[in-house]
């Protein structure tokens, strides 16, 4: 197991990903889509892992929807990085991590480019599914 810590800038949103490898196994994918590549955005998922997000207060995070508007982004809500994708399918809560929220990312993989817009609006779930993390966790601290 290993753990990864990541945050936003200010600290007021705090992740912990817990992965099934040591970090240089995974290829953070680097999405292409106009929203991921105005952030620089990079993902981090492991389905047989853990993700917790630890939020300060209520007013803390701003969710966005964009795109095919199935999965929902997470940002800073005071200092505007953006740290998760979510995305829920019958009350189950799938997400991935972005990258540059991690601390000591040196030791990830080389990333890889993920094109999720070629894919359908049917097949996007189904891929969320399999890849990104399914053991997630938000707190409202
Ligand atoms: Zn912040």
């Amino acid at each position: 197991m290993t753990v990864a810590h990541a945050s936003c800038h200010c600290r007021r949103l705090v992740m912990e990903a817990t992965l099934t490898r040591p970090l240089h196994d995974y290829a953070p994918r680097a999405c292409d889509c106009d929203f991921c590549r105005k952030h620089g955005a990079a993902w981090l998922t492991d389905p047989s892992g853990s993700l917790r997000l630890r939020q300060r207060g209520n007013d803390s995070a701003r969710r966005y929807r964009q795109g095919s508007d199935q999965a929902e982004f997470i940002a800073c809500a005071y200092c505007a990085v953006l740290v998760m994708a979510t995305y829920e399918s019958d009350g189950h809560l799938f997400a991935a991590l972005n990258v540059r929220t991690i601390e000591g990312t040196a030791d990830l993989a080389a990333e890889q480019v993920a094109q999720p817009r070629l894919l359908s609006a049917e097949d996007k779930p189904l891929r969320w599914q399999q890849l990104w993390f399914a053991d997630v966790r938000i707190e409202v601290g």
